[in-house]
């Protein structure tokens, strides 16, 4: 190694050894402090002198600086670079001048875009901002820079650029994520079988793959929208609920799915299952974004409204049915009621029979003042047989309607055979009994019913209840009949 005998000016070693470029230019630097001396033609012009303060702030600048700051020449030769540029050719300034990018960059490629690039530049004599890649010398990392190229004029004419080149790499990865993300979306936008829309909320603006156009029947037209034109998609009567529960979601809950009707570019309605969640907030928690999507739930709709409409149907039906069996019922109530009140009457009189009879005494409380009148018509085989059965019926429809009319409402008449009767009378002594049958005796033998003018008569037998059972007062009242029969008939006997 050949030393100089300069003492260096950093820390006076006198330890200075002369080196050489690959490019054949001298360099002096200090064993002891390392420092180096800028370069020379020949060994013996090499020196290693402190360089002026500004110079020497230039040159820190210049290796500090995180850019790769290049001058180059016509040939693309280095005439100076940083450590920047070092670095990435893994080499150092002082070694690469007078070098160029084809000594360190393997990929042939790129050297020759830098020097025909570089040459158009200078040719153009306009500064450029190219964007480049390069490749680390070592490790094979390509990597991404946004260079200024600006044209200049050497101290002889010649020509040279500057290369301010400004490392990128970071940034366009993260470009390149982002693309991907947004083609990832795009695609999930395309291929979504439901309508999806996404809401910048600080912009008010919408947009919608082409599924929620399609459902809609807008064609693309609306992908992209204010806020407002969506609110005039929705049904006026669905519209407030709908906005209500997106305020609700944006003022906290985050998220919602609601139900209602859009109005389609034909005029048609459509039921549609929406939800949406906020996806991005501020820092300050404000909502930034929020996405959602909507399914036509039309078909549903549609059953569920029918099956509403046969329900109500069936329930009218229903009570249509209940109110018809109620009247049913109340017509069969009646019919019983009234056939019921058939089986107590004679057919042939309407007084009463044994069956009215039978329900008056279980009904009624009879004191010792009731009296029993039984009576038979005199001779009415006779009558049959000399005016005729239908004759007869009416001799017997004529007495019937006489003891109707001559005795109390609550009194009982009836018919118990073919031309006797009973009467029962309430609240009455044993005079006044006989005292009607004996009115009652006189009023039918004035009856002229019979077509000759021929009149009927009838015995009466009576019997005061007192202290006897119905059935025995009944016996004494037919054994007074059985009296008045064999005494001479057309009388009333009265039991003793
Ligand atoms: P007496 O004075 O002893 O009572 O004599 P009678 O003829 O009235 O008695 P009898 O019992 O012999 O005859 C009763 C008759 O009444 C016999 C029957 O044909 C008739 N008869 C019974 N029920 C009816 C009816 O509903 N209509 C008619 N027309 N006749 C009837
Ligand atoms: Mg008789
Ligand atoms: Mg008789």
């Amino acid at each position: 190694m050949e030393l100089s005998r300069q003492k260096c000016p950093y820390c006076s070693s006198r330890e200075l050894s002369v080196l050489q470029s690959d490019s054949g230019q001298y360099f002096l630097s200090c064993i002891q402090c390392g420092a180096r001396g800028p370069a020379a033609n020949d060994a013996s012009a090499a020196t290693l002198q402190i360089p002026s303060s500004s110079e020497n702030l230039l040159r820190t600048v210049i290796d500090e600086a995180p850019d790769i700051i290049i001058l180059k020449d016509w040939e693309g030769r280095f005439l100076l670079c940083n450590q920047a540029l070092a670095r990435l050719y893994n080499s150092t300034p002082e070694q690469m001048v007078g070098k160029t990018d084809a000594d360190y960059n393997p990929d042939a490629e790129q050297v020759r875009f830098y020097q025909e690039n570089i040459q158009a530049v200078m040719q153009s004599g306009q500064a450029q901002v190219v964007e480049e890649a390069s490749t680390n010398a070592q490790t094979g990392e390509v990597r991404y820079f946004q260079s200024i190229k600006k044209p200049l004029k050497g101290p002889d004419g010649s020509d040279r650029i500057l290369v301010i080149a400004h490392d990128v790499t970071e940034l366009k990865r993260a470009y390149q994520v982002i693309e991907e993300k947004e083609k990832r979306y795009a695609y999930a936008m395309e291929a979504a079988g439901e309508g999806i829309w996404d809401w910048d909320i600080s912009n008010n603006l919408v947009r919608h793959n082409p599924k929620w156009c399609s459902m809609l029947g807008l064609d693309g037209r609306l992908a992209e929208h204010d806020m407002a034109i969506l609110e005039t998609l929705i049904h006026p009567d669905d519209r407030d609920d709908m906005m209500a529960a997106v305020d609700a979601a944006l003022a906290g809950g985050g998220e919602y799915s609601h139900e209602h009707r859009m109005i389609c570019a034909d005029g048609r309605e459509i039921w549609v299952y929406d939800r949406g969640r906020v996806v991005e907030y501020s820092e300050e928690g404000m909502p930034l974004r929020m996405v959602g999507s909507i399914s036509d739930v039309s078909a549903r709709k549609e059953a569920e409204r029918r099956l509403a409409e046969t329900n109500r149907i069936i329930e009218a039906n229903n009570e249509m049915l209940e109110q018809q069996v109620a009247e049913r019922t109340a017509e069969l109530a009646s019919l019983n009621r009234e056939l019921a009140l058939q089986a107590r009457r004679d057919a042939l009189t309407g007084v009463g029979n044994r069956f009215l009879l039978q329900d008056w005494l279980s009904e009624k409380a009879l004191d010792s003042a009731t009296a029993v009148i039984m009576l038979d018509v005199d001779h009415f085989k006779h009558v049959n047989d000399q005016y005729g059965h239908s004759s007869g019926d009416l001799v017997l429809k004529a007495v019937a309607s006489c003891l109707v009319s001559h005795v109390r409402h609550d009194d009982l008449v009836a018919r118990i055979g073919g031309e006797e009767f009973i009467l029962v009378l309430g609240g009455i002594s044993q005079e006044q009994a006989y005292a009607v049958a004996e009115a009652l005796r006189q009023k039918i033998s004035e009856l002229t019913v019979l077509p000759d003018g021929h009149g009927v008569t009838a015995s009466f037998g009576v019997a005061m209840l007192a202290c006897r059972s119905f059935d025995q007062t009944w016996l004494e009242a037919d054994a007074a009949l059985y009296r008045a029969k064999r005494e001479g008939r057309n009388r009333v006997v009265t039991s003793p």
